[in-house]
């Protein structure tokens, strides 16, 4: 196949990184956003507009969204399987319907457009990376909701494989769960993004804080490498690199 595609990264860039954080935990305000910031490098943080107080709990997530990071759409409830119980009573996304999800991420998205308004576009999260509503014969993919209201949707992928731009399902981007992740196996998955071209997520949770989490040094190390290297890779939000996707599928007729 002869391609005469244009390069889908800017400038020389040969990868696509997005750092993502869930869940708005404590450790990200505190840790996470300081080195990003002082790295010059935007992520993206996913967070549930939980409660009738949710502008003021989020309120210190006004001042990450003028610093150029991403407010990204987690749900209100965070619903996740029912499974994760041994309680047959319990709800959980086996007993939503797709409607019941739809309601839950559109108010979602209202509120924390709240928190960001001066950001364009807006990529989701899926909660536990599940995609499903209902079980068994009921069971439904709830990607083609979020298609409906998101221009990105980020999941979980396999390792080692990343997303290629021309074939990405933008609402089920694939991510690498970075949870207990030493540094340099971090920088070994760009750097097997910079041979591939693609567009590597990257999924983080608190630093040194509940569940999930990672080492503010692992952390570190991997920062500084995307700082060092920022002319061959290019770190950006979820939405800002599917929005570039999409502008460059539709110049290379993709
Ligand atoms: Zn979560």
């Amino acid at each position: 196949m002869t391609r005469r595609w244009t390069p889908c990264w800017p400038g020389e860039c040969l990868a696509a990184i997005s750092l993502t954080f869930d869940d708005g935990t404590p450790s990200q305000l505190k840790i996470a956003v300081p080195m990003l910031n002082k790295a010059d490098l935007q992520a993206t943080f996913y967070l549930c507009p939980r409660g009738d107080d949710y502008l003021e709990k989020l309120a210190p997530w006004r001042e990450v969204a003028r610093a150029g990071h991403e407010i990204g759409n987690h749900t209100v409830a965070h619903p996740g399987p029912r499974a994760f119980r041994d309680d047959p009573t319990a709800r959980g996304l086996e007993t939503m319907t797709l409607a019941d999800i739809e309601k839950d991420i559109v108010e979602a998205k209202r509120r924390l457009q709240q928190i960001a308004p001066d950001q364009r576009e807006m990529s989701f999260c899926y909660p536990c990376y599940q995609e499903h509503g209902g079980s068994g014969p009921t069971r439904q993919s709830y990607v083609p909701v979020v298609a409906r209201h998101h221009i990105a949707g980020r999941g979980k992928g396999e390792f080692p494989f990343g997303n290629y731009p021309s074939t990405v399902d933008l609402h089920y981007a694939w991510s690498w769960p970075a949870e207990r992740m030493p540094g340099s196996q971090m920088v070994g998955l760009v750097e097997a993004c910079v041979a591939r071209k693609w567009w590597g997520i990257l999924t983080f949770h608190g630093i040194h804080e509940g569940h999930l989490s990672g080492a503010e040094n692992d952390f570190r190390e991997l920062v500084n490498y995307l700082q060092a290297n920022h002319s061959r890779i290019w770190t950006a939000p979820v939405a800002k690199v599917a929005r570039r996707i999409l502008d460059w599928r539709q110049e290379n007729g993709i």
